[in-house]
């Protein structure tokens, strides 16, 4: 029988949360000098690589603006290939409020799943859709992408680094942050992450998505903009002399873990046993962690990793509940 205390208490309030740092205002950026709005390239004029740094790839996403806002304040330029800082979802950013900051994510879709060709060159009308078809030419040129996310649930600091090797390696480079996540994406579209030569393991193209922390939190904004100093240290385009003045943070020590699979929801009634909010780590294989229905879901196997639960207001049949990762670095033992 069902019991009442199952049912997750809430750690805070889910949709309304305090914004703790500074939301920049973009309309200085409106004006870019690409042709297309909100995206900026700095091209040195000497070869190298073109990095990219994305902010607002869901509207709601703010922590990813002040930290693009900072470059910007700080004039990074290139010493050499190119550096393009750009705010993705536009539309969507433009409906966020304090009052209600989790309501902004998208307009018409999901921003993060429709990077596949066939979304891009189909039919398909959406905010999202074209603007995604107007940033694909720089997202098709960039050699480099590190694209600023955070989390509905306060959680540590996530990287999600994709499903192939270099994605591991370049994660380890940077140093930052602590957790790092391999995982393929999801069955309901492709992400901007995984798009062209991200996804292609022949290719020397790499591109990390960083989940900052919970969308309010002063260090989610903190954790976006070192990472992304880290991100610029690592892609070698800028001079040392950038850096005396704004250091790129010391790497941690850090855990890398492997989606195994997400948990579908099948009822309107799951409900995590716990008020889970991500990274935690169940030691003992068959643990019930949440009830779908009057069906118990258990952990499959020993120390795993609950990858980003979703918040009540995505608890929906089809939806994913929350993905399973195993530890594979450092081993166990
Ligand atoms: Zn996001």
């Amino acid at each position: 029988m069902r019991q009442s205390a199952r049912f997750r208490e809430p750690a805070m309030d889910e949709e309304r949360y305090p914004t703790e740092f500074p939301v920049p205002d973009l309309a200085p950026y409106r004006r870019g000098n690409t042709g297309i709005d909100y995206v900026h390239t700095f091209d040195a004029g000497k070869p190298g690589l073109h990095v990219m740094i994305n902010a607002l790839t869901h509207g709601n996403e703010v922590c990813g603006a002040y930290a693009v806002d900072q470059l910007f304040r700080w004039n990074v330029r290139p010493a050499r290939g190119k550096l393009t800082l750009s705010f993705a979802n536009v539309d969507a950013f433009a409906r966020f409020s304090l009052e209600r900051p989790a309501n902004s994510r998208w307009v018409d879709e999901d921003f993060n799943r429709v990077w596949s060709a066939d979304k891009l060159d189909g039919p398909g009308m959406s905010v999202e859709l074209r603007r995604a078809r107007e940033l694909r030419p720089v997202v098709a040129t960039a050699d480099l992408l590190l694209d600023l996310h955070s989390m509905h649930l306060p959680a540590p600091a996530e990287m999600i680094a994709g499903p192939h090797a270099k994605g591991r390696e370049l994660a380890r480079r940077l140093g930052i942050p602590t957790f790092v996540i391999s995982d393929s994406g999801f069955a309901t579209g492709s992400r901007m992450r995984d798009y062209g030569g991200f996804g292609d393991p022949a290719s020397a193209k790499n591109a990390q998505l960083i989940e900052c922390g919970q969308h309010g939190e002063r260090s989610a904004a903190e954790v976006a903009l070192a990472t992304s100093l880290a991100f610029l240290r690592e892609s070698g385009i800028l001079d040392a002399s950038f850096f005396a003045a704004h250091p790129a943070p010391a790497p941690v020590p850090q855990r890398f873990i492997q989606v195994t699979h997400p948990i579908l929801i099948k009822t309107d009634r799951f409900v995590f046993d716990a008020p889970y909010t991500g990274m935690e780590t169940i030691a003992k294989a068959g643990t019930v962690i949440a009830h779908d229905g009057d069906e118990p879901v258990a952990t499959p196997y020993e120390d795993c990793v609950l990858v980003m639960p979703a918040p009540r207001r995505y608890m929906k049949p089809g939806y994913t509940a929350v993905r399973l990762g195993r530890v594979v670095e450092p081993a166990a033992g």
